[in-house]
């Protein structure tokens, strides 16, 4: 198994102006879509502050759009592109995301 980047994650602190990928919480779920943004960027504190204007991504924007409030709620600095393709893969945000894994989640 080669290294995977999960290891990595930290709470959003220290210098973000550098390469990484990051985790969005929405303060509410979009109609029909993820809660989370997972994204990467060679300069992560210049992508969020393009996010925050509604850009750099078109779920960003419909985000924007709607009115609804969003937190990073941590990254991974120094992860890469092919490592943001490996976390997406598992399609399991909620996992990453400080604010749902300490919930416990209830169905039914
Ligand atoms: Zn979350």
């Amino acid at each position: 198994m080669p290294h995977t980047v999960d290891s990595r994650f930290v709470l959003p602190s220290g210098d973000l102006h550098q390469q990484g990928v990051y985790i969005i919480h929405f303060d509410e779920p979009l109609k029909g879509r993820a809660r989370h943004y997972l994204g990467w960027s060679t300069d992560v504190g210049k992508r969020l502050a393009r996010h925050k204007a509604g850009n750099g991504s078109r779920l960003m924007q419909v985000i924007k759009a709607a009115g609804i409030g969003w937190t990073l709620t941590g990254w991974w600095p120094g992860a890469t592109y092919a490592d943001e393709q490996q976390l997406k893969k598992q399609h399991n945000h909620e996992r990453f995301c400080p604010f749902c894994g300490r919930k416990e989640e209830k169905h039914g």
